[in-house]
Parts: structure tokens; C-alpha cells; sequence
């Protein structure tokens, strides 16, 4: 089975299964979309599943068996119909224009990476463009005949990392079709190729991946607890690089320390210095995405404050694991004003890309919170 390998994507998924059904298969393929969302995952299924030998076939779908020997090896990318084309690094002055053997090593890494998980981003090291070489080599092995059945396919990774000249030799092409063959162009950027190349494939935009899948997915691959994968999928911006970025964070420390900042904002008699103390200790001033990350884990756990305290239900929270310090918080601060916390939160993210120092905005944005949590509650005790 090659399409559950695919986090989501069902319209993509279903869409390329009903051309290989009805032997439409395209030419040329434009998948666009963010990164890390499984533009690869899609290419590499694909890629699969028109070269198994024993495919499973309905009305409208087809799926690899993944047991033929065809199967076997394009699972682990080791299949002569299956080509990957990916960034290389500059060619040192007065050299050969082809790559060196070096890098045709790193292209090996990069297979294997892929075949392994095609989620997890992969470059060469220093690698920036797709040169007019490798187009050049590529044109040659399709003008050769296949080395065996199926179809020959072809994945271009980061399509616009093509330079202008390997554009022009990669449009010619795209304009001769092979039998047989089908190029599969993945960016996250499709402003930057050219428009004669756009027009000359057929383009499918896949969507960001749900929070849900997302956390589901990480569970599954035993990357981390529930509740954790909860947390990193909702900073995940439906992206399954994105959401492995933060796997490595320890985001249930983070969040802690999180809770912590809030907490000490809250104090009474001397909290301006127990907000110092607190930014100075949980803080990098150096680390502007960690920081960044901390003042986004804040605003969730106030939203999620603020979805109990206008209806006590919780389904739709995103700490489901600190229900009751939650709701303790909830009932400490009735008449918080929550929106007005996210806000100052939101706008410290701003602050924090400008290059404001992370401490200052940090102790800013506390003494905000502070003054929306408590002061109405004192105003209404007042009154
Ligand atoms: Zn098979």
C-alpha cells in the first residue's frame, strides 16, 4: 500500500488514482503547496504504486501491493524507474560542470532519508540550485531506454531551485514528451518557476496537514506522548517538518516553564521582582525562535483558559492534560480578560521579530497579562 504512507491529501491521493484507473496518466505533475506538508510523500507513492506489478485495483482507486519485488525496492527507493533530482552544491571554478562523485554520495543520502521518511526535510549540505548538468544528464538517461518495466518516474525536489539556464533546458523536456514517463515537480515556492514551466504541467496544491493527523501521525511513529503531540501539532502550521522541528524541544518542559512565567506574573505583594526573576531564569535571551515558541505556549494554555471559562467544555482544549491546574486558574480569575492577554501576547511576537531584547518584551507582555487577568477581578471587588 503505497497512498497510506500520505499524512491527509485525500483529494490529491484520489485524484492521481482515478488517472492511473482511467490511463490519464499526466505527463508532467506541478505539486505545490508548504513545505514539509508531503509533497514528496505524494511523489514517492505515486512513483510506486504505477510501477507495481500486482497493483490493487477498484472502479476508482489503485494501490501498490507492496510485496512484489518492484514494491520492495521502490520502498526503499532502490528502483531504476524512480530518479530523484534535488539541489547540488556550486561547482568549484574551473571544474567539471557534471557533479562530483562526492556529491553523488550525499545524493545517495538523500534517497535513503526519503525512502525512510519522507517528511523529514532533506538537502545537501550547501546545495542551492538544480544546475543546467543535471538537467543535461537527465534528458540523456530518458532519450536511453528503460532498464526495465513500469514507468519511468522522475522527482524533482525544490523545482525552483532550478537556475534560469537549467529552466530553459528542463522546459525542452517538458515540451517532448516521453512514453512512459512522468516528471513530477514539488515546490513550496511556485512564483519562483517560470511561468512556460507552470503551464506545462498539471498543478495540484495539497493542503496543510490537520492538527489532528498531524498528532496522530507522531504517536504513531513513537515520536512522542499524546499529549505532547497534541501541543506540538497545534505549532505544527500543518506541516510534518515543521511539527518534527519541535519534537526535539521538549515542549512539555517548555510548556512548564511556560506556566511558570504566568504564574509568577500573577503574585501578589512583589511580583515585579518575581517577573525578573522568572523571565531571567526561563528565558535565552539569545534564542528568539525558543522565545517565540514560549509566548505562543502561553497564549494556548489562556485560550484554552478561555474556553473554560465561557463554557466549561473541553473537548476543544489544547493542554487536555492540565485540565484541573486549568480549571483551578479559571476559577482563581473569573472576570480575566483572556483576549486581551492573547493579544499582548501576539503582539510580543511581533516585537520579538523586530529584535526588541527577549527579556524586556517578555516582562512587558507579563505586566499586560497581569493587568488583564487581575485588575478586573479587582475593579468587580471594588464595585
Ligand atoms: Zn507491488
Amino acid at each position: 500500500m503505497a497512498w497510506n504512507s500520505v499524512i491527509g491529501q485525500e483529494d490529491v491521493k484520489a485524484m492521481l488514482q482515478r488517472s492511473i484507473v482511467g490511463n490519464r496518466i499526466p505527463h508532467a505533475l506541478l505539486l505545490t503547496g508548504p513545505r514539509g506538508i508531503g509533497k514528496a510523500a505524494i511523489a514517492i507513492a505515486f512513483a510506486k504504486t504505477v510501477n507495481c506489478s500486482n497493483p490493487i485495483v477498484t472502479d476508482t482507486t489503485y494501490d501498490a501491493c507492496d510485496v512484489c519485488p518492484s514494491c520492495i525496492r521502490a520502498a526503499k527507493l532502490h528502483h531504476s524507474n524512480i530518479q530523484i533530482v534535488t539541489a547540488t552544491p556550486a561547482v568549484k571554478a574551473g571544474t567539471a560542470e557534471e557533479p562530483a562523485s562526492t556529491v553523488s554520495e550525499e545524493l545517495l543520502e538523500v534517497y535513503e532519508s526519503l525512502a525512510a521518511d519522507p517528511y523529514v526535510p532533506t538537502r545537501i549540505e550547501q546545495a542551492t540550485q538544480i544546475r543546467i548538468g543535471q538537467i543535461r544528464t537527465l534528458k540523456k538517461s530518458l532519450a536511453l531506454s528503460a532498464a526495465e518495466e513500469g514507468r519511468r518516474v522522475v522527482i524533482i525536489l525544490d523545482a525552483e531551485d532550478m537556475t534560469a539556464e537549467a529552466s530553459n533546458a528542463f522546459l525542452k523536456t517538458l515540451e517532448e514528451p516521453h512514453d512512459n514517463v512522468s516528471l513530477l515537480l514539488c515546490t513550496s515556492h511556485r512564483e519562483r518557476l517560470l511561468p512556460t514551466i507552470m503551464s506545462r504541467c498539471q498543478e495540484l496544491t495539497c493542503s496543510p496537514i490537520s492538527d489532528q493527523l498531524i498528532a496522530r501521525s507522531l504517536v504513531e511513529k513513537g515520536m512522542c506522548t499524546e499529549a505532547e503531540a497534541v501541543l506540538i501539532a497545534s505549532f505544527s502550521e500543518g506541516s510534518m517538518s515543521v511539527a518534527y522541528s519541535f519534537v526535539s524541544e521538549d515542549m512539555a518542559q517548555l510548556r512548564e516553564q511556560a506556566v511558570d512565567l504566568l504564574r509568577q506574573s500573577l503574585k501578589g505583594r512583589g511580583y515585579r521582582s518575581a517577573i525578573v526573576d522568572s523571565v531571567q531564569k526561563n528565558c535565552d535571551a539569545k534564542n528568539r525562535k525558543g522565545a517565540v515558541t514560549m509566548l505562543s505556549l502561553m497564549a494556548l494554555w489562556l485560550r484554552d483558559a478561555a474556553v473554560i471559562s465561557a463554557s466549561n467544555e473541553t473537548p476543544n482544549i489544547v493542554n487536555g492534560d492540565q485540565l484541573e491546574p486549568l480549571k483551578k486558574f479559571v476559577a482563581a480569575f473569573p472576570n480575566a480578560n483572556y483576549s486581551a492577554c492573547v493579544k499582548a501576547l501576539e503582539q510580543s511576537a511581533t516585537d520579538i521579530y523586530r529584535n526588541v531584547s527577549v527579556h524586556l518584551v517578555f516582562i512587558t507582555a507579563l505586566l499586560r497579562i497581569r493587568d488583564s487577568v487581575i485588575t478586573p477581578n479587582r475593579i468587580r471587588q471594588y464595585s
